[in-house]
């Protein structure tokens, strides 16, 4: 592929090495991060959260590791967004309390981002930078450059940075939809121009559906989906879940209610904002007299309805959620509702999805989702689609992004498939760096780059704090409260045993009594041997107890000792 080539990438020799590195994003969907590092100045290249595992209890959502961002906070010039999705901005809050950098983006992304960093209460911080399609601009040592590209939000951009060792491009999140409800297609004949030119040294691509094979339907045939659905159900108000950052499923979910006769509505309050913020920016378009404020949902009859809501991953304090358990300030589902979800569940919620979908008939809905009807498209490229982008872009060198490990192998197999020299295409991991060079590309150390958990407003927390809550979660904790007379050095009165979650108190009674003896035994023999520290004591009542409950339970519940000196 290389040989026909013009210039290897406008590389020099004489150039300094460019560096990536990958902060996040690479081994998970989600809390996408990378820096691009040129002439000792950095670019960070989305900033984007993830949402918790099920083993994460009481997680909000997970960031990328800052620390490489903080000891280099001098030589960052700014945030470039490929899109608006959480995965890729939800971070940026965060980020912005250690650095004060511009952040750049097409109009709709900088918007989006805008809103949350705006209610984190850091709107001050920084200054949002919109860029046009195909817009080139400096940033720091390098000319950055913003390629229209589809996906499920509209307005995104794959990102080519022109450095002095030749062009980087980086895919963003994309499709190659043919018949994008905008018109805006992926600019694949400028990505191709670069190619032919000047050359791309190094392609970053989207690797979410690299395990699937053939090419993602364009959004546009989920239009024709709603529109059939809602022409077969006249006398039934309509609701609709999907993101609210899709703002062309929104915009074909008006069309398919307004074709109907039908008045819409939104519920939720991202919905609300993202409505209003798309049809300020001119991506959404309600006709005239159609939209009607939620509370007046009722005014209007069930055929004549359709209720665009969020929460199409069945999170549980969303409106779809709330719909479900009946707890909705607004809406009553019952007989005369067809609910649409019109999302695929990210991986980890199918669970909540599914109790959400069997709520709601046990309401009396018809449920409607993407295992039924075409009423969802990916907003990602499958094989085919990278493969194309590969063919068009004829990188030299080729590293894959955006993925579960599994979707990263099937990726870089792909490249090497398209005749990508194997010793150019570099599995990555979080917190790998790797160097661009006239010699090609090599693995270049380590950073950093572990999960940083985020718990409500508390902030940070530690490994230590969810390992305990998933002991909690799963065994159970049992606690005993020893109180030692210091002067006599024997026990007050009896050990107090506390149980939740462990064996339920009342009908283990006869256990708990043994337990308390077993532990006022060790403690007694402890204090008959000299020892007076709290700690030494608690120690020697923690191993009793926690020896005792596992020899009679098999369980390993968190112990927890308590040893008062009165
Ligand atoms: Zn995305
Ligand atoms: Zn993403």
């Amino acid at each position: 592929m290389p040989e026909k080539r013009k210039a290897q990438g406008g590389a020099k020799g004489g150039a300094k090495p460019v560096r990536v590195v990958f902060l996040g994003g690479l081994g998970e969907i989600g809390r996408n991060c990378a820096c691009i590092e040129v002439d000792g100045r950095i670019i960070v290249l989305d900033c984007g959260i993830m949402f918790p595992d099920p083993d994460m209890p009481g997680i909000d959502l997970v960031l990328p590791e800052f620390t490489y961002l903080r000891d280099h906070a001098d030589q960052v010039d700014g945030i470039v967004l490929t899109h608006g999705h959480e995965d890729h901005t939800g971070g940026l809050a965060y980020l912005l309390r250690d650095l004060k950098v511009p952040i750049y983006g097409s109009e709709l992304t900088v918007g989006l981002a805008r809103h949350r960093v705006e209610e984190a209460g850091l709107g001050n911080r920084t200054d949002f930078i919109a860029v046009k399609d195909g817009e080139r601009i400096r940033i720091g040592a390098c000319d950055v450059e913003f390629i229209p590209t589809t996906h499920s939000v509209p307005d995104a951009c794959a990102i080519a940075f022109h450095t002095p060792q030749g062009v980087i491009l980086h895919s963003g999140d994309f499709k190659l939809d043919l018949q994008p409800v905008d018109g805006r297609r992926t600019d694949l004949s400028r990505m191709g121009e670069l190619a032919q030119t000047v050359g791309i040294r190094l392609l970053l691509s989207d690797s979410t559906n690299a395990e699937e094979p053939g090419f993602t339907a364009s959004e546009s045939s989920v239009g024709i989906t709603l529109r059939r659905l809602f022409a077969s159900k006249p006398d039934k108000r309509i609701v609709v879940a999907c993101f609210a950052s899709h703002l062309h499923r929104v915009q074909q979910i008006i069309d398919a209610a307004t074709a109907n006769g039908r008045k819409v509505a939104t519920l939720g309050r991202s919905m609300g904002k993202n409505v209003e913020l798309g049809t300020r920016l001119g991506f959404i378009n309600v006709p005239q007299g159609a939209q009607i404020d939620i509370e007046h949902v009722d005014t209007v009859p069930p055929g004549e309805m359709c209720v665009i809501s969020t929460g199409s991953q069945g999170e549980p304090m969303s409106a779809l959620s709330l719909m479900a358990t009946g707890d909705n300030k607004w809406l009553r589902i019952g007989q005369d509702d067809v609910v649409v979800i019109s999302a695929h569940p990210i991986p980890g919620n199918e669970w909540s999805v599914g109790r959400v979908i069997d709520e709601l008939h046990r309401r009396g809905a018809e449920v409607v989702h993407s295992g039924t009807e075409a009423v969802h498209v990916s907003g990602h490229a499958k094989a085919g689609e990278l493969q194309t982008l590969m063919q068009v872009t004829k990188p030299e060198c080729f590293v894959p992004v955006h993925g579960e490990y599994r979707h990263l192998v099937h990726h870089a197999r792909l490249g090497l498939g398209m005749g990508i020299a194997p010793a150019n295409v570099l599995l990555c991991e979080d917190g790998d760096a790797v160097s661009l060079s006239a010699k090609g590309i090599k693995r270049d150390g380590k950073v950093p780059a572990g999960y940083v958990y985020v718990d409500g407003t508390v902030g940070d927390i530690g490994h230590g704090v969810l390992r305990d809550r998933q002991k909690l979660a799963e065994e159970g904790v049992v606690m005993v409260v020893v109180t030692v007379d210091n002067h006599e050095g024997s026990l007050s009165c009896p050990p107090v045993i506390e149980t939740r979650g462990w064996v339920h108190a009342p009908e283990a009674e006869e256990m708990l009594g043994e337990a308390s003896e077993v532990v006022g035994a060790a403690v007694t023999q402890a204090l008959r041997d000299g020892a007076r520290d709290v700690e030494v004591l608690s120690r020697h009542a923690r191993k009793a107890l926690g020896k005792f409950v596992g020899d009679r339970t098999r369980r390993r519940p968190m112990i927890v000792p308590v040893v008062l000196l009165v």
